[in-house]
């Protein structure tokens, strides 16, 4: 079989000044890396504003399964397929993180013939931007810590010090450190600990940040811990907001590159979607907006995640309504959430099908709460056999949804054709109503208790007073309007990452809420959530490497 790798590397690619060209954006605006990837320049970027903008169609999915979903591939190929039908389409993704390509999941750039390319390039070094965001991240901790040491002029407690530092690996060995020791020259010993760098405020905030100065601003108003008479300490505070805005003023740029099919695609920003809010950059969608008809994008993990915290967080403070959502299901996933093990998905198991549409059904319904209409993605595996495709086609069509087929994986734009047809079809007939979930004047704990019932099902949410009292808190210290941004596991609509399918009364525990006031939202963890993931006992980068000319080899 051929490798995802493989066909990137057969493909040819067209210089990115032709792409860039065809997309509307002029050579003068690039500023190129190599012959395949840009940066579009920032004064062009701002010479937009005010443009006519096009229809935003998100690409979402059901909850993730150890099956695989195919939401990239997806936006990727129905981004080709509705260029392909004469839609003037640009697609906007997350930049890949290097702790998955080395990890377990591999790289973020599609698979099979619905690709971003170059592949090797975009999930490794791409165009140094996760490279600036872990400089500005650490900046910061080394500001904190040399603060400390010339006399502490704010009286940061250090016990109290939140800020941690950054690196793009999975490595599990850094979640908790002690930093300062070896004597008095070294400054003062403390806890500290690492986050991958996708998972720090510093990349949510990247993405949030409508231009440089809004992004200055909301690194200046991150609070990094508190002085010892309990008062939070920002960085403006420590005078670190310029210098970490100069570090990331070019890698906010968005970066071009194309398909495989050559349509242009913005892969600019990758947050997490659990501690964070999961999509690329406001800067790279508004750009697409003002550039073409139509930006396919998607969002990370499943639709009660991804999509809640696209339109509740990103949407809601960037002011874009979305015009059609598309739904990734494959028969494979609906199977698992349908109690099937992994071992036996390559046989026929109608009736495991049908049990598994209730998770799919969920995440439908849930998009219509938001105001969207929606179609659903039958992303084709070689083992889905007629009856399980007819078993969802049924089912949905029953529901007044429908469930398209699609091959773009195996075929490339032909595959997505009928579903392009579809989005087309849902944005001429304008029925979407964009709306966010919940108004921003809800009280914080009032918005958790929405997101559980709406969302996830949930009877309630099971917040201990502590936890409430620090929510009033931050209420009282202006951020009653801030998003919340709900950190669970993303296997189940629970916070049980063994409920598959479509759990109901559950309860919501909260175990812990965060400020993150540079992003501007509040983060509620229920459940473990994690910041730095490791390594398996085998990772994919133990098979990576080079072969005899020099390219790199099991990269996927
Ligand atoms: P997601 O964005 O939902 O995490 P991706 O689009 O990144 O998923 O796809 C995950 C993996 O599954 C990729 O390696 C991709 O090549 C593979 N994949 C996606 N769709 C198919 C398909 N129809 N058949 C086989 N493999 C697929
Ligand atoms: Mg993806």
């Amino acid at each position: 079989m051929t490798t995802d790798l493989e066909i990137a590397r057969a493909a040819t690619l067209r210089p990115i000044t032709e792409i860039a060209e065809r997309a509307g954006i002029p050579l003068e605006a690039l500023e190129p890396h190599g012959r395949y990837k840009a940066k579009i320049g920032m004064d062009f970027v701002r010479a937009q504003e005010g443009r006519p903008e096009g229809a935003l169609v998100l690409v979402t999915g059901i909850s993730p399964t150890a099956a695989g979903e195919g939401k990239t591939t997806t936006t990727i190929g129905l981004g080709d397929a509705l260029n392909a039908l004469g839609t003037r389409t640009m697609i906007a993704l997350r930049e890949p993180s290097l702790g998955p390509c080395f990890g377990v999941k591999g790289g973020a750039t599609g698979g099979g013939r619905a690709q971003v390319a170059p592949m090797e390039e975009i999930n490794l070094h791409f165009t140094g931007d996760f490279h600036a965001i872990t400089s500005a991240n650490n900046l910061l901790s080394a500001m904190i810590d040399n603060h400390v040491y010339w006399g502490n002029a704010l009286d940061l407690d250090v016990r109290r010090i939140a800020w941690k530092r950054a690196i793009d690996m999975n490595d599990r060995a850094l979640r908790l450190s002690a930093v300062g020791l070896g004597g008095v020259a070294n400054g003062f010993p403390r806890e500290d600990g690492f986050d991958i760098t996708v998972a720090s405020e510093v990349m949510a905030i990247f993405c949030l940040s409508k231009d440089l100065d809004d992004l200055r601003a909301r690194l200046g108003r991150i609070i990094i811990g508190q002085a010892r008479d309990g008062r939070a300490v920002t960085a403006h505070e420590l005078k670190a907001d310029g210098a970490m805005a100069a570090l990331l003023r070019d890698a906010l740029m968005p970066n071009l590159v194309q398909t495989l099919e050559g349509s242009p695609a913005l892969v600019h920003g990758g947050p997490f979607a659990n501690i964070a809010h999961g999509c690329n950059s406001v800067i790279a969608t508004r750009l697409g907006l003002r550039l073409a008809d139509v930006v396919v994008t998607e969002a990370g993990f499943g639709a009660d995640l991804g999509a809640e915290k696209f339109l509740d967080i990103k949407c809601r403070m960037a002011g874009l309504a979305p015009s059609a959502c598309v739904v990734v299901a494959t028969v494979r996933a609906l199977k698992m959430h349908g109690g099937v093990a992994k071992a036996a998905l390559g046989t026929e198991d109608v009736a495991a099908v049908r049990r598994g549409l209730s998770n799919l059904e969920r995440h439908v319904a849930n998009m219509g709460k938001f105001g969207l209409p929606v179609v659903v993605a039958l992303n084709r595996f070689n083992s889905d056999t007629d009856a399980e495709i007819a078993a969802v086609q049924e089912a949905m069509a029953a529901l007044g949804t429908r469930a398209i087929l699609c091959t773009h994986w195996g075929d490339g734009a032909a595959g997505a054709a009928e579903l392009a047809r579809a989005v087309q079809g849902l944005i001429a007939g304008g029925t979407a109503r964009f709306q966010p979930l919940y108004p921003d004047e809800m009280g914080l704990a009032d918005k958790i208790a929405t997101i559980a019932r709406e969302v996830y099902h949930a009877a309630d949410i099971a917040l201990p007073p502590a936890l409430a009292t620090r929510l009033r808190k931050f209420e009282e210290a202006g951020f009653r309007k801030a998003p919340v941004c709900i950190a669970k596991t993303q296997y189940s609509f629970s916070a049980n990452p063994a409920l598959l399918g479509a759990p109901s009364g559950h309860s919501l525990p909260v175990r812990d809420v965060r400020l993150s006031a540079g992003a501007g939202f509040v983060v509620a963890i229920c459940g473990d959530v994690m910041t730095m993931p490791g390594l398996p006992r085998h990772p994919a980068a133990e098979a990576i490497g080079l072969d005899a000319e020099g390219r790199i080899e099991a990269l996927f």
